[in-house]
């Protein structure tokens, strides 16, 4: 078996951006899309996959389970191109069962790291990885380590990748920087996963006039339940959006404080960002609310992310800086 899939096949169904998952619009299925994008033609950027695209992956596929893909990825070839894994996070309690397709354990994030340096892989920083490109001097088997959002969690990650010696770029939304609360998009669905009720009557909630009565037996009922939530408190504040967290939590009964101690779905504060730049963790743009305008002049205009990020990261100049996204809608940053 090649080495790209002895780490697909360790990354499967587990890695936060769902490695094996079918090639389509989603982004955070995008770790499939970047293996093959790194494999066909080093690029950095996710963007959704062209028909042509999609038949040179499954015939880098076909070569793989052929074992073309050994020759191959021992190749001058493959010297030329760099393999790009994007994570999120590391789980802190359950939330990777909820949600495994952002969420991983600590002990299975481990075993990628270890895969990484069985397989004898060049784990490079992404600027190094660009700069040894543009020379014609990656070394063999170059990898590049990203983790999308910046979750409070990463804090994990880092003795994991101090004892390897390995690199990485976090891509960071910076909305909840200066707020010590879960991400409410992420909270919401994750409440209803957790709850034992068949169903309630939400009732006490920002943005909502009347009583509703929900009913939330089934994973599609919960799924829409939570969809309900969201779409109604989209609009309103980082504070009103946790207010309604907190009353939703309360009425699915569901320990809200458990949630905030162990920082479930909190994203980094300034003060670590700080400390992990200067710790060495290269930190790049994903986004401001992960979202991007979906025309041309919206994403002219100067905006809050730059300036966001820009403040959170002085030693940092915009110009630096990549925002790697898939596709400008809301509907890719629903996550
Ligand atoms: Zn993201």
């Amino acid at each position: 078996m090649g080495w790209v899939a002895r780490v697909r096949e360790e990354l499967e169904n587990t890695c936060s951006d769902g490695i094996a998952a079918p090639v389509n619009d989603e982004p955070h299925r995008g770790i499939s899309r970047r293996l093959m994008l790194g494999l066909g033609g080093a690029t950095l950027a996710a963007a959704a996959l062209s028909a042509k695209q999609v038949k040179k992956a499954a015939a880098l596929q076909l070569a793989d389970w052929t074992g073309t893909m050994d020759w191959v990825m021992n190749s001058p070839w493959r010297q030329k191109r760099v393999l790009i894994l994007g994570f999120h996070g590391v789980a802190s309690l359950d939330e990777d069962r909820q949600c495994p397709i952002l969420f991983m354990s600590s002990e299975r994030f481990a075993r990628h790291l270890q895969l990484l340096r069985e397989l004898r892989c060049g784990v490079l920083g992404l600027q190094d990885a660009l700069d040894r490109l543009q020379r014609g001097t990656l070394p063999e088997r170059s990898v590049v380590l990203t983790f999308d959002d910046g979750y409070r969690t990463f804090d994990h990650v880092v003795p994991q990748l101090q004892k390897y010696g390995f690199p990485a770029t976090v891509y960071l939304t910076t909305e909840y920087m200066d707020y010590d609360l879960p991400v409410f998009n992420l909270l919401c669905p994750y409440l209803f996963w957790k709850t034992s009720l068949d169903q309630v009557t939400l009732d006490g909630f920002v943005g909502l006039p009347q009583k509703t009565a929900l009913a939330i037996r089934t994973p599609l009922e919960r799924e829409a339940a939570a969809n309900f939530v969201k779409d109604f408190s989209k609009r309103l504040s980082v504070q009103d959006r946790d207010r309604n967290a907190r009353r939703l939590a309360e009425l699915l009964r569901v320990d809200y404080e458990k949630i905030f101690d162990q920082k479930i779905f909190h994203c980094m504060s300034r003060s670590q960002v700080k400390t992990l730049a200067a710790a060495g963790i290269d930190f790049q743009m994903h986004t401001h609310e992960h979202w991007l305008p979906t025309n041309d002049a919206g994403l002219r205009k100067p905006s809050v992310p730059t300036a966001a990020v820009s403040s959170a990261l002085p030693a940092a100049s915009p110009s630096t800086w990549r925002i790697r996204a898939a596709s400008p809608t809301r509907r890719f940053f629903a996550c």
